[in-house]
């Protein structure tokens, strides 16, 4: 048995605690949540800072880790793609390490969950270790092509099949965003996903192309498109942002990740919740200024009561792959997001988004979420630049 004490508790489903204690069995399976007064001190490991649940980390690209620092920042969405497809290609050691060099950044920094993004195999060794939870989404795309659906569909069923996740651990076929995934595309994912109560991750806004290649037919996705050979003389314009095309094909009996939301409204955040009751949005803030140099307004969420939920992306779009990183750039640009709510996108919106609140996201008896030390918080709990964590459990 372990005793864990310090400054704050945040258990996150329930009010911050004050000298708390946390008291865990070896596995780390938490037994009681107590205060200080109620024990010897002897008996408490105290430290300075805060207690909190590990951290879910709802959006990565494991596989991508080898290009960090390849792709330039700022020329946003579609030559950051462009880089991407071009410079992916590299040694299958150098993935490997890449890799697990990425996963062991995410465990030292408190991360205990991940919804990972796979294009390929490349992750599936390390995966199967089991040293996090891994919701693994295998992503499939056909750049709008009708005729692709069938190909597209049967090659990622190959890679599917190759993931075999750790106990604790699941898979999905998923659709990569609305830009990129034809009718028939969804149509076979679902086909496919048939039972509900999944998890189904799918890009969102990211770039404003995005958003008016759907609204008017127009705009840099067509040149994107036309340098790779591909047609888009077939696609329909809906006349509406990108999102609604999405809800149209996806199935709102499963819980739903969308991705980034750097240009979603207040309407597509309600038009959204009005599809679903099982909507989460995943942000990726750093990310977006790697690629894009933008932000979400956050204000659209917290006025919509959206259940956020935080990513790292990947290192390819990121300096690390750090949740506490995440939620500082929040801190620093939109300081009206209160520190609470903040922790609560890091951990228990995310670990609900996946399934995963069974055992992970918030400090309660009965689950094992990781204890993360939290050093270096402002007396009135903001978010310093100075501030950093420490797995404890
Ligand atoms: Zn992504």
């Amino acid at each position: 048995m372990k005793k864990f004490s310090a400054d704050w508790v945040f258990p996150v489903s329930s009010e911050p605690i004050e000298n708390g204690v946390v008291i865990t069995d070896d596995t780390g399976t938490i037994l009681a949540i107590e205060r200080r007064e109620q024990h010897d001190p002897a008996s408490l490991d105290i430290r300075r800072g805060a207690l909190v649940p590990g951290f879910v980390n709802t959006h990565c690209h494991l596989e991508l880790s080898h290009m960090k620092g390849k792709v330039n920042t700022g020329t946003g969405l579609i030559p950051f793609i462009t880089s991407v497809v071009t410079q992916r290609n590299a040694s299958p050691e150098a993935i490997a390490d890449a890799i697990e060099q990425a996963e062991a950044e995410m465990l030292a920094g408190g991360i205990v969950a991940l919804g990972d993004i796979s294009n390929a195999p490349d992750t599936a060794e390390v995966k199967a270790k089991g040293r996090m939870r891994y919701y693994t989404f295998i992503e499939l795309f056909d750049f709008l092509q009708e005729t692709g659906a069938e190909k597209a569909f049967s090659d990622w069923l190959a890679v599917y099949e190759q993931h075999a996740p750790a106990p604790g651990s699941t898979k999905a076929l998923v659709p990569h965003a609305p830009y990129t995934v034809s009718k028939s595309l969804f149509q076979k994912i679902n086909d496919f996903n048939e039972k509900s109560g999944i998890t189904v991750s799918i890009h969102n806004q990211e770039t404003p192309p995005e958003n008016e290649l759907f609204e008017q037919g127009s705009g840099a996705f067509y040149d994107f498109y036309g340098k790779f050979n591909i047609s888009l003389e077939h696609f329909q314009p809906t006349g509406e942002p990108s999102i609604f095309y999405a809800l149209e094909h996806l199935n709102p009996t499963n819980r739903t990740l969308f991705v980034h939301n750097t240009l979603t409204t207040q309407t597509d955040i309600e038009a959204a919740h009005a599809w679903s009751p099982n909507v989460f949005w995943a942000t990726c803030p750093n990310a977006n200024l790697y690629i894009e140099n933008r932000l979400p307004d956050y204000r659209h969420f917290l006025d919509t009561n959206a259940r956020l939920t935080i990513g790292t992306d990947s290192l390819t779009s990121n300096w690390q792959l750090s949740i506490l990183e995440e939620m500082k750039t929040i801190a620093r640009y939109q300081s009206f997001v209160p520190f609470e709510t903040l922790l609560r996108w890091a951990t228990l919106n995310g670990a609900q988004a996946l399934g995963f609140d069974d055992t992970l996201g918030s400090l309660e008896v009965g689950k094992t979420p990781g204890i993360v030390l939290l050093q270096g918080l402002a007396p009135d709990f903001r978010l310093v630049a100075e501030a950093s964590v420490r797995r404890l459990v």
